[in-house]
């Protein structure tokens, strides 16, 4: 029996990983997901007692201090050492108690900022990570130096995804500490609530609009993380990431909300506010070399969906 533990389950992406589990699991497979009040993955000893009381198998690894460019900028060395003390004492744990395949997350806000487009695999360390979310990126960046680590000194299968951004239910809606979808669908829906007129309302956007992203709806990076688990056979990272051809602008991404919201007032963008880097293209190459026709939800389906779950749960979101 493989005993999968998931750290950081109660959170965006363990949700959505829970949520394709349900339809998709395994006679010789055992799913646990595990959230902060379970273990402090920053304390060993916890960390410890965890794995002592579930003896997992197998360990998909996404705890982590998580949050948007503005949480980020001013609390780089909280995301730092939080993150490196998660992640030594989960592959380090996992190492003891004789894990033998963990996934851990990376993130495409991690690689350097000076880099050509787009960007793939090979680059993760090759130049210093954009200044406004140096402390989350260099401690995710040791996650890569540690599986490399643990295969060869302990021949261990610690491998790692890179996803573009996420969003979709269970999101963090919080206004000054979540990522840019949440974070204008918890200001849409304040201007849009109790079913209020909207047409002499105004949306405002932080930053010029300009910015090109990917984002990867939970639910299909979940089936890509799973997939990872069970088949992808290497240390090396993998971007998990929607084609270059779904890039989209910040601005797209507010009127696709606006008008999921049914928003009828004025979008406005505030340039005085930060932009973050200007884009960050991944190349997706090498996941569709192992899975050419996996079907990315389309944005606008996805956003929907995310919408109307947002709409469903608002008293219990993390906002
Ligand atoms: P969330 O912020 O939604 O969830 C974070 C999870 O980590 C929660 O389950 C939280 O537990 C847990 N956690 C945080 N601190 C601790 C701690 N000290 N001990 C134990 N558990 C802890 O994150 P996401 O789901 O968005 O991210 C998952 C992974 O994907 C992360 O590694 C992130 O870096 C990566 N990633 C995310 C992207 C995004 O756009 N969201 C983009 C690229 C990568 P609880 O809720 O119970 O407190």
């Amino acid at each position: 029996m493989n005993v999968v533990l998931v750290t950081g389950g109660t959170g965006l992406v363990g949700r959505a990983i829970q949520n394709v589990i349900e339809h998709d699991k395994r006679e010789n497979e055992k799913w646990i997901f595990v959230g902060s009040k379970d273990a402090d993955l920053c304390d060993k000893e916890s960390t410890r007692k965890l794995f002592d009381d579930h003896r997992p198998t197998h360990v998909i690894h996404l705890a982590a201090m998580v949050g948007g460019l503005f949480h980020n900028m001013s609390h780089n060395l909280d995301f730092l050492r939080n993150n490196i003390h998660m992640n030594d004492n989960v592959l380090h744990t996992a190492h003891e108690y004789g894990v033998t395949k963990i996934v851990s997350c990376l993130s495409t806000c991690i690689f350097p900022d000076k880099t050509s487009y787009p960007i793939d695999e090979t680059m993760v360390h090759n130049g210093p990570p954009h200044p406004s979310n140096y402390g989350y990126s260099y401690a995710k960046r040791l996650i890569d130096i540690a599986n490399r680590g643990y295969y060869d000194q302990h021949g261990r299968l610690y491998t790692s995804v890179i996803p573009c951004n996420v969003y979709g239910p269970h999101d963090n809606f919080h206004p000054s500490a979540s990522h840019v979808i949440p974070g204008l669908m918890r200001r849409l829906y304040d201007l849009c609530k109790d079913g209020a007129s909207t047409e002499d309302k105004v949306f405002t956007v932080l930053g010029s609009g300009k910015p090109l992203r990917q984002f990867i709806y939970s639910i299909d990076l979940a089936k890509l993380i799973i997939w990872a688990l069970r088949e992808y056979d290497s240390v090396e990272p993998i971007i998990l990431s929607v084609d270059e051809a779904q890039e989209k602008s910040i601005a797209q991404v507010a009127e696709t909300l606006a008008r999921t919201f049914n928003f009828k007032g004025k979008v406005v963008y505030d340039t005085s506010a930060a932009d973050g880097q200007y884009k960050k293209t991944a190349s997706n190459a090498k996941l569709r070399k192992y899975l050419p026709d996996f079907q990315f939800t389309p944005f606008e389906q996805a956003i929907k969906e995310t919408v109307d779950w947002y709409i469903k749960n608002y008293d219990r979101a993390r906002n």
